[in-house]
């Protein structure tokens, strides 16, 4: 991996570089010339993928894939052979190019996506600022919570910024969430060349969904390379938070190797993440099984579950990854679902890249750039329609909407086609909640087959409680010789098990009641110089993005709002009470109004009344949002 690479020269000879165009993903390989070329014919309304990403090449027949190939050949070779350099489009470019791809104006988005096409080396979303030049004398420093995806975003951006910074982080290596889930078969549902920082790609991610391992060796890359990993205290809990009035710091208390320990520091960024403290059912006899017991998020690889009856509570994306990894292995795999996934097509969902897609992203200049916005902007446009919720409809837990009613339909059709041989199982696993109330799964066929083997059982009726040989279910004991609970994670229980104390002696949780919320997912009144990453309501549901492509945008908040306290001469730093209200009042009311929340179906999006987690916009809302921090929203003190 590195950050930039130096674009190497296409071939001279045509052949080679045909050759080379085989691995194309052909709609980004269109724009990609149309933008080299500044000539916008190459896009042609017959070549338009007409779906986004439900197939590879946007699901272009053979026939328009042999037209997009040899018009963008022809095309590519007179540009090389004219010795043009390659340039940023121009706005005029750049939304004919995007207006095309998206099948609509784009006008409103071109701020947006000029930061997508630009190269990593430009990173638009890095400081522009340093400590020293706004206040070289300040005592500043900052602490950030957690190594993951966010921690080693925080760390890189105030490390560039030149603000002192300790990251704590409580495993003995990078990565939270890719360093504790190790189950068998996990991997990434997002796009890998999406999935990761936009200002460091990685041109030879093997597989189009990367394995964890492949995810975690990328963080370590990461954290070494951009010297993070110095400054990160590993093994070390963080357990408390208190906002001293007087000396206007946060007193950490800490947990390490040579046991309690204490830090100040002048701001606290917490990157703990949604997806971090696992979550038991709360099933009766939980604890009395007598055989190996453990969590999707805490395997016990000292287990070997080769030919074991082996139950798995949960169908949600871990058991969804593990379930058909242990089938064929274990002798018997006895799967637990209360609520059946929806499925999205995905038919290269397991697959390796093509071989000549590395060569590609590294020597056709902005193939990347234009790769990336291919896998990005599909949400930008469409998708968040889908899941909001019409009540002229009306609403049912069929569907939400006209909209909502076509999207499942055309999963559906994708969940019927491998089922025509298994009636039973259909009833079984068409789920009867609306789509989008839960997450859409990633599907090449994987599971339903796996469902349908002569070695997997599926069981329907409610877990009601564990015994020491094995799981109660519907009244019937099913023995078993090992549980896996894929049953998820506290997701709305946001900075626990921390205790977080506040001015004058506020407890976070006290104040939260339950009921998590902060402005922008980031500040909670009276807890100053406190910014939570991947905080409440900031989770995206496929409206374009990826969390990632968040924890940039609420880092380069983050990284704003310590500009202004610098350079106006402030301690601290805290959203206005008024501004954190009535944008919570605006998320909560949109919230209500989608899929997830409206729904019965429960899951981690909602409490049953409203959700903590989700981010009920789209993902260029958020961006919109979060590009400054604006000091008329914010108290400096
Ligand atoms: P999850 O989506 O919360 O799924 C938990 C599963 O356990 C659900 O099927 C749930 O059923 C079931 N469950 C919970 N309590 C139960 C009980 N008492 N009896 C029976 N079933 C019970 O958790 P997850 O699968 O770990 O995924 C969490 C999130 O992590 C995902 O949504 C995703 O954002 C992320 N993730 C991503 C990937 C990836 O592909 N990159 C992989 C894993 C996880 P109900 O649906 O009825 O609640």
């Amino acid at each position: 991996m590195a950050f930039t690479r130096p674009l190497r020269p296409i071939p001279d000879d045509n052949d080679t570089l045909r050759r080379r165009l085989a691995g194309a993903e052909l709609p980004a390989l269109l724009m990609t010339v149309a933008h080299l070329t500044g000539d916008t014919s190459v896009l042609r309304d017959e070549l338009r993928a007409p779906g986004w990403l439900f197939a590879p090449q946007g699901g272009l027949t053979p026939v328009q894939q042999h037209e997009a190939r040899r018009l963008a050949l022809a095309a590519l070779a007179r540009w090389r052979d004219r010795g043009e350099p390659a340039a940023p489009p121009a706005p005029e470019l750049l939304r004919a190019i995007t207006t095309w791809a998206m099948g609509s104006d784009t006008g409103d988005l071109l701020p947006l996506l000029a930061e997508e096409i630009a190269l990593p080396e430009d990173d638009p979303k890095a400081p522009g600022w340093t400590l020293d030049e706004l206040r070289p004398d300040a005592d500043f420093d900052v602490a950030v919570i957690g190594a993951g995806f966010s921690g080693l975003l925080a760390a890189h951006r105030l490390a560039q910024a030149g603000v002192p910074v300790v990251v704590y982080e409580k495993n003995p290596g990078v990565g939270g969430t890719w360093f504790e889930n190790t189950y068998p078969g996990c991997r990434t549902d997002v796009a890998s060349h999406l999935y990761n920082y936009s200002f460091a790609p990685r041109a030879d991610w093997p597989d189009h969904f990367c394995r964890r391992e492949t995810v975690l060796d990328y963080l370590r890359d990461f954290a070494k390379e951009s010297g993070v990993a110095d400054r990160i205290r590993f093994a070390t809990e963080v357990t408390a938070l208190r906002w001293d009035d007087t000396g206007r710091r946060w007193h950490l208390a800490l947990r390490g190797p040579g046991g309690a320990g204490a830090a100040t520091h002048r701001a606290v960024i917490s990157a703990v993440g949604q997806l971090n403290r696992p979550l038991l059912p709360a099933v009766e006899g939980i604890g009395s099984f007598t055989g190996p017991a453990f969590h999707s998020a805490a395997w016990d690889h000292s287990v070997d579950l080769a030919a074991k009856r082996v139950a798995v509570v949960g169908t949600g994306a871990s058991a969804f990854q593990l379930v058909p990894e242990l089938a064929g292995t274990a002798a018997e795999v006895v799967v637990f679902q209360r609520n059946p996934p929806w499925l999205r097509p995905t038919p290269h969902y397991h697959e390796p890249m093509p071989e000549s897609a590395e060569w590609l992203l590294t020597h056709l200049p902005y193939y990347a750039q234009w790769y990336r916005f291919w896998l990005f902007a599909p949400g930008l446009r469409g998708i968040l329609d889908g899941w909001i919720v019409d009540h002229g409809h009306p609403p049912t837990e069929r569907a939400v909407s006209a909209l909502n009613e076509r999207l499942r339909a055309s999963l559906l059709a994708a969940m019927e086609a491998q089922l025509t041989d298994a009636p039973v199982l259909r009833e079984a696993v068409v789920p009867r909640y609306p789509v989008g109330a839960k997450r859409v799964l990633r599907d090449d066929g994987t599971w339903l087959a796996t469902l349908k083997r002569d070695d997997v059982r599926l069981v329907t009726a409610p877990v009601d409680r564990e015994t020491p040989d094995g799981l109660v279910a519907g009244g019937e004991e099913f023995a078993v010789d090992a549980i896996v609970y894929a049953t998820g994670f506290q997701a709305s229980r946001f900075l626990t098990p921390m205790k977080v104390t506040g001015e004058h002696g506020l407890d976070l949780h006290e104040h939260w009641a339950g009921a998590p919320r902060a402005h922008l997912g980031i500040s909670v009144p009276h807890f100053p110089n406190l910014f939570c990453l991947y905080g409440p309501n900031t989770n995206l549901v496929g409206q374009g993005g990826s969390i990632v492509y968040f924890s940039e945008c609420a880092t380069a908040y983050v990284l704003d709002a310590i500009r202004l306290l610098l350079a106006r001469g402030a301690d601290t730093v805290q959203v206005r009470e008024d501004v954190h209200d009535a944008y919570n009042a605006w998320v909560d009311a949109a919230s209500a109004d989608r899929a997830w929340v409206w729904s019965r179906a429960g899951g981690w999006y909602t409490d049953g009344t409203r959700s903590a987690t989700n981010w009920p916009f789209s993902a260029a809302e958020y961006w919109e949002r979060t590009r400054h921090a604006d000091p008329d929203d914010l108290l400096l003190g």
